[in-house]
């Protein structure tokens, strides 16, 4: 049986990678099941429920298993046992990682804004029967992904996808569809400033230190206007912990692509000079991949 799995903090992409690329394995005659490394958030589960589709078991554990990596090949993000696990195939949108494998394996990594539409290509070259609940699972994620097709990382092929999708979704009012997945993207009533922090959280290693940078996907700033310190105390905390050497966390507002940064930790002095009265205000910026991190990296230097 081959599990597939998604990165930890799974996004939409991550579940949604995971749940199609089984349907590609058992289509070529493979075992395969989908599997996750933490809760759903809010636009996942409004994905699936969408779709019809039940969430990936919880993963336990991938030691002397087959497994098939989506969405990332870094080894921070993969269970901590993926040193003995044999990885036969990657699936992915981002620089490559540091994973290795004892075998030959298939990479499939494309610069484009999403797993799924690497995914998406795959399953057409193999000519793999598209049923709804792949499609709507696939375009989900897409438009998750590249921010319903605003995001710097959003290219021809993503859109090409999301369009071919649609009518296999089901989905005529496509605008409308945008919308509504949108709202549920950036619901965060009700969470805790440690559960806003967790929601998209990555770690980097740098410069041998390690940095963690999160993104928290809003309609409006003034969504966490009432936790910002309680969202810093988190973040020095978690400095502490994990002994970082910096913690941010990119508030995002995604009509306006205008990101707040927030950070802690040893190196945040580096970045004091890029403040004004306290707030440090990156406009035109919703990508952490693209934007976010390439720019901490240069000022980290
Ligand atoms: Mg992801
Ligand atoms: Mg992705
Ligand atoms: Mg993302």
């Amino acid at each position: 049986m081959i599990q597939v799995v998604g990165h930890k903090s799974p996004d939409s992409d991550s579940i949604c990678t995971a749940l199609v690329a089984v349907e590609l394995l058992k289509a070529r005659g493979e075992e395969a099941k989908a599997v996750r490394q933490g809760e759903l958030n809010r636009e996942t589960q409004f994905i699936l429920d969408r779709a019809g589709v039940n969430a990936p078991e919880m993963c336990t554990g991938v030691a002397g298993q087959k497994v098939w990596l989506v969405d990332y090949s870094d080894l921070t993000q993969a269970p901590d046992d993926i040193a003995e696990a044999e990885i036969l195939g990657i699936i992915d949108h981002h620089r490559l990682g540091d994973v290795t494998t004892t075998n030959p394996l298939e990479a499939w990594i494309w610069p484009v804004g999403c797993s799924c539409t690497v995914l998406f290509n795959l399953l057409q070259i193999e000519k793999v029967e598209i049923t709804r609940p792949m499609a709507m699972l696939m375009m989900s994620a897409i438009l998750s992904d590249t921010v319903g097709f605003a995001s710097p990382t959003c290219t021809d092929k993503d859109k090409d996808a999301v369009h071919a999708l649609a009518p296999l979704a089901g989905i005529e009012d496509l605008d409308g569809y945008i919308k509504e997945l949108l709202i549920a993207k950036t619901d965060i009533a009700g969470l805790s400033a440690s559960e806003l922090v967790e929601k998209d959280l990555k770690a980097y290693p740098y410069n041998d230190r390690k940095v963690v940078v999160g993104q928290i996907e809003l309609a409006t700033l003034e969504q966490v206007d009432g936790m910002i310190d309680e969202l810093q105390a988190d973040l020095t905390e978690r400095c502490e912990r994990d002994g970082l050497a910096l913690a941010a966390l990119m508030l995002t507002d995604i009509t306006t692509a205008t990101t707040r940064l927030l950070y802690q930790g040893e190196w945040a002095g580096k970045l004091e000079g890029y403040a004004k009265d306290g707030k440090l205000m990156m406009e035109n910026t919703l990508s952490r991949k693209k934007q976010g991190w390439p720019w901490l990296q240069e000022v980290l230097k």
